[in-house]
């Protein structure tokens, strides 16, 4: 159905000239009905499960001389790895150069998930010849399960860990990378958009909600970067159309994953990068590449490769429902555990389990995402 605004048109007479107007030009105060999301267990057509390489001191991005090379590591971006990548990869990028590698030079990116595909595109840019190495391409790489929310802030280190410095460097690098996204804006596959959502909530927003059991305390890193997108507004209960009372809009950066990948992989092909599929069963098995440079963008995968017991999994299922899209904006359900997304390739529903905090368990559990469906649907 077309909004009121397109069916209808004003006729504005200025002058002696008779312009034809769109009624929405005119008409400010009419806000558009959103769509109502068709949330039911029969539209389910995929779940995928992934997992977030969390470290409580936040990711590891250092340089060590091994094996008679440089290795770069850059891992354990937790829930935030696609919000940070581009940010990240600048950081990263930075330890190539410093260890006297020039522009022209070919260096190795191991994985292909967020952050190798952004890392290897980031050097591509600064002038690296870069060969890609993985066990897994999209879409087998946790990076896929995500959800496609700018969260930088989002299990991406403890209270303990986030010192002044901490913040500052992530604050810098969420910058960094907040402003290359919107490089990808208006793109025909839609790789990064912009979407109207509603915060909805049984209870009044003041009231304090538990946080996920068994789950560390993280900073409010928020306030840091809140200047990057618009204010969120309260609504009246004539404003939305949803049955709860407490409802606030707000305004979110979303990635469509799939659509973001493909243009990386693409953009990578076209600049001359090469992808090798293959598996690395240890650390010294990167001692075996050519290349005199490696950055390791192993993410999880970093846990069996170094045996870094920094890295804790967390453990993360989406569903996607049958694609809506005439549904534009997202819904978060405060309190109650559901976020939808209005995601080119599916009405996407992410829900935290109970037992996600340290699991590498990859199999499906259809009942929770189903559970989630039903919380939707009680909205509409
Ligand atoms: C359910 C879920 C929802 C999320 N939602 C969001 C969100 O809304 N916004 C956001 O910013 N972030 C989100 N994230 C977090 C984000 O997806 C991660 O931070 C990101 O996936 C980490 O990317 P990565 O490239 O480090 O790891 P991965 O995607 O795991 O990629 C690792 C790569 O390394 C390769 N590899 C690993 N080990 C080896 C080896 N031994 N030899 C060779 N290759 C190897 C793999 O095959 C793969 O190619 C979410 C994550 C999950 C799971």
């Amino acid at each position: 159905m077309k909004p009121a605004g397109l069916q209808r048109r004003h006729l504005l007479a200025a002058g002696s000239a008779t312009l034809a107007l769109p009624a929405q030009a005119l008409d400010f105060a009419a806000p558009r009905a959103p769509a109502a999301m068709r949330a039911s267990i029969d539209r389910i057509v995929d779940i995928t499960v992934g997992i977030r390489p969390f470290r409580a001191q936040g990711p590891r991005i250092e340089a060590e001389r091994r094996f008679g090379k440089t290795l770069v590591h850059h891992y354990g971006h937790g829930g935030s790895g696609w919000s940070l990548c581009w940010g990240s990869a600048q950081r990263a990028l930075a330890l190539v150069q410093v260890a006297g590698l020039r522009p022209g030079a070919r260096i190795a990116v191991v994985g292909c998930g967020a952050i190798g595909l952004t890392t290897a595109r980031t050097a591509q840019q600064a002038g690296y010849k870069v060969r890609l190495y993985a066990k897994d391409r999209p879409p087998r790489v946790h990076s896929s399960a995500a959800t496609g929310l700018w969260t930088p802030d989002s299990r991406i280190v403890t209270s303990e860990h986030a010192s002044e410095a901490w913040t500052a460097g992530w604050e810098a690098m969420a910058r960094a990378s907040f402003k290359v996204h919107q490089s990808y804006l208006g793109l025909p596959s839609g790789p990064v958009e912009w979407h109207d959502g509603f915060v909805v909530a049984d209870e009044d927003f003041d009231q304090p909600i538990a946080g996920h059991v068994g789950e560390p305390d993280y900073p409010d890193l928020h306030p840091r970067v809140a200047d990057l997108r618009p204010r969120g507004k309260a609504l009246a209960a004539g404003e939305h159309p949803f049955r709860l009372a407490h409802v606030r809009r707000f305004t979110q950066l979303v990635f469509n994953i799939p659509a973001y990948q493909r243009l990386l992989l693409d953009d990578f092909a076209r600049d001359g990068g090469e992808l090798v599929q293959r598996e690395f069963r240890q650390l010294r098995d990167l001692g075996t590449l050519p290349e005199r440079l490696v950055v390791n963008c192993t993410g999880d995968g970093a846990r069996m490769l170094l045996g870094d017991t920094s890295l804790t999994p967390v453990r993360g299922q989406t569903a996607r429902l049958i694609p809506q899209p005439e549904v534009d904006y997202a819904l978060i359900y405060r309190g109650r555990n559901v976020v939808a997304l209005p995601r080119r390739d599916g009405l996407l529903i992410a829900a935290m389990g109970e037992h996600d905090f340290g699991s590498d368990d990859l199999r499906p559990d259809r009942a929770h995402s189903e559970d989630a469906v039903r919380r939707l649907a009680a909205l509409f």
